[in-house]
């Protein structure tokens, strides 16, 4: 039998997946669509994308499903399709085993708007929008949920209880930084540091501490974040950097850092003591296979 996803992280360093925006788009998708929605319309697509990432040696697979709350759905006017959306997803995922052991993680991402009093949102609505997604992810069999790409505490809360109460067996925070001007520190768009972000998904009863996306948070950054959450939390850590910098050439955002530039940073993010190691916007599968390579090198040299 499958060990669960924690078990599996006492045994060894787990492959994360690449991106799926900028794959979805890539495939056709416009910018401003719902790309969650192609779960139900364009399921192959979004199999062929993940199988690739399974080919590239993945060990996880988070489900596309970033946006796939009620409340940014119903932009789209999916509202009324969350629940398929997001069961879909995890069908697809893991599909794109095919057969071999590998880890679905439930993706939720931002509600996309500010709480109360900033926004218009009331807390309950976020917490229903996030209980709905969360357990359409557990039902259809998602090993884990991830509440990722956060800035504030608040919602990052909301999510880590929804999918908690949905009985998801192993929950991942993962906060996204923002390099200060100066370069000296690195801390959300709320101005919450990662020591703060640790100790909080500690508290709240995560099981996974993560980063990912986030503005300058290359792999090296991506490695101060776990040196700096580890010295205050002692659960695994999880990072998924983006390839690079975003840049606008011809209208279109691009990220430019090769698999080979970003791969240097795998060993010593390794040797800092990341669980999980990813990427997020830009990545393809071949920086994943890149990154495949430089874990399974690192194994053979420390054994
Ligand atoms: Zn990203």
């Amino acid at each position: 039998m499958k060990p669960s996803l924690l078990d599996a992280l006492q045994q060894r360093t787990l492959l994360g997946d690449g991106a799926m925006g900028t794959q979805l788009m890539l495939a056709g998708l416009e910018q401003g669509n719902c790309g969650e929605a192609w779960n139900l319309i364009h399921p192959e697509t979004v199999l062929a994308i993940q199988k690739r990432y399974a080919d590239a040696g993945s060990d996880c697979i988070l489900t596309n499903t970033f946006g796939g709350s009620r409340i940014m759905l119903n932009r789209h006017g999916n509202a009324g399709k969350a629940v398929a959306i997001n069961r879909a997803a995890v069908a697809i995922a893991r599909e794109a085993f095919g057969g071999r052991d590998g880890y679905v993680i439930g993706d939720i991402g931002p509600f996309g708007g500010l709480l109360e009093p900033y926004g218009d949102f009331s807390e309950q609505d976020v917490r229903e929008a996030f209980s709905e997604q969360a357990r359409a992810l557990v039902d259809a069999g998602a090993d884990a949920i991830i509440i990722e790409t956060q800035t504030s505490l608040e919602e990052l809360r909301l999510g880590i209880e929804a999918a908690r109460e949905a009985g998801a067996p192993c929950v991942i925070g993962s906060m996204a930084y923002d390099v200060t001007r100066d370069g000296s520190t690195f801390r959300t768009m709320m101005g919450i540091d990662p020591e703060r972000a640790a100790e909080f998904m500690q508290e709240h009863g995560a099981h996974i501490a993560a980063l990912n996306c986030g503005t300058g948070m290359d792999m090296e950054h991506a490695r101060q974040a776990v040196v700096r959450y580890r010295k205050v939390i002692d659960l695994p850590v999880m990072v998924q950097p983006n390839a690079g910098q975003p840049k606008l050439v011809n209208m279109k955002v691009v990220y430019d850092e090769t698999p080979e530039e970003m791969v240097r940073g795998v060993a010593p993010l390794l040797e800092a003591g990341a669980s999980i190691i990813g990427a997020c916007c830009g990545s393809t599968p071949d920086h994943i296979s890149a990154f495949r390579h430089a874990i399974d090198c690192h194994e053979k040299q420390t054994v």
